[in-house]
């Protein structure tokens, strides 16, 4: 479904992303991780056209996506969510997830854009009311408003960026049982982003992991999370201490 190949992208003289070449099939969920800095949401940024690369090719579907305009992507079924959600606090909670809708699906349409709206909220389990604010929906409910505004575009591959940030264990469990369905009920195809490992190992089909903008290990979860490259580069991290109880779990 998405073959990327040596993609790179320099910021002035600093190299973010090295080179990094990757496929992601269709229907598999990708775990995309490394310690904070590492270029993860640079290559998501670069996927949705938000920033050109440097160099490197990016197909979807056969099509090369690299110079095409976020609109572009996202119409050809890309949607992505952002890693620290920004809500409109003056439009309404659907309005938020309808204006997403617009973006893809539903952009000659407002009755498309708002049947989007209707069914991303309720995929993500938040409330289809009309009058529903976004003003106090907590960290996980803002995780679970960004999910819904990606998935109101329509997407065939999705981009979830660091949805477990900000979430205690519960709401962590949560939110990565959402994305499997997310995965096995709609049939999205994910790449899914975090820093830590947690729980995103025991729902991603493969994991492939950066550090300092290259790739350095990629596999399975049991082979990744006992792969030393990718042990010594959690050690000494805030996310060290749970990638190293991770590696306990599977001994
Ligand atoms: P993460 O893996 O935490 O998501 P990022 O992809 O956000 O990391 O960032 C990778 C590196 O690229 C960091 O050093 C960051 O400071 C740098 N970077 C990201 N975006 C920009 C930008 N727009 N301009 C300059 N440097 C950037
Ligand atoms: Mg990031």
């Amino acid at each position: 479904m998405l073959v990327v190949e040596r993609l790179t992208k320099r910021f002035g003289g600093f190299t973010a992303v090295n080179n990094v070449s990757f496929k992601v099939d269709r229907g598999e969920i990708l775990g995309l991780i490394g310690p904070n800095g590492s270029g993860k949401s640079t290559i998501f940024n670069l996927l949705s056209g938000t920033l050109p690369a440097t160099a490197g090719s990016m197909r979807f579907d056969g099509m090369e996506i690299a110079g095409l305009s976020p609109h572009r992507i996202i119409n050809s079924g890309i949607g992505r969510t952002f890693q620290i959600p920004r809500p409109f606090h003056r439009l309404t909670l659907f309005e938020n997830v309808a204006l997403a809708g617009y973006f893809g699906q539903g952009r000659d349409s407002r009755a498309k854009a708002e049947e989007g709206a209707e069914r991303a909220l309720a995929a993500v389990g938040l409330t289809t009311d009309r009058a529903a604010s976004v003003d106090g929906l907590g960290a996980a409910g803002l995780k679970k408003l960004e999910l819904a505004k990606a998935l109101a575009t329509g997407p065939k591959l999705l981009l979830a960026d660091e949805s477990l940030g900000g979430l205690d264990d519960k709401e962590m469990d949560q939110a990565a049982d959402m994305l499997r369905k997310i995965r096995d009920e709609l049939g999205i195809t994910i790449i899914w982003v975090e820093h830590i490992m947690g729980v995103l190992m025991r729902v991603v089909d493969r994991v492939m992991v950066l550090d300092h903008g290259e790739k350095i290990s990629e596999g399975l979860p049991a082979e990744v999370s006992s792969d030393p490259r990718v042990i010594e580069v959690y050690l000494g991290t805030d996310a060290g201490s749970t990638q190293a109880a991770a590696a306990r779990e599977r001994r």
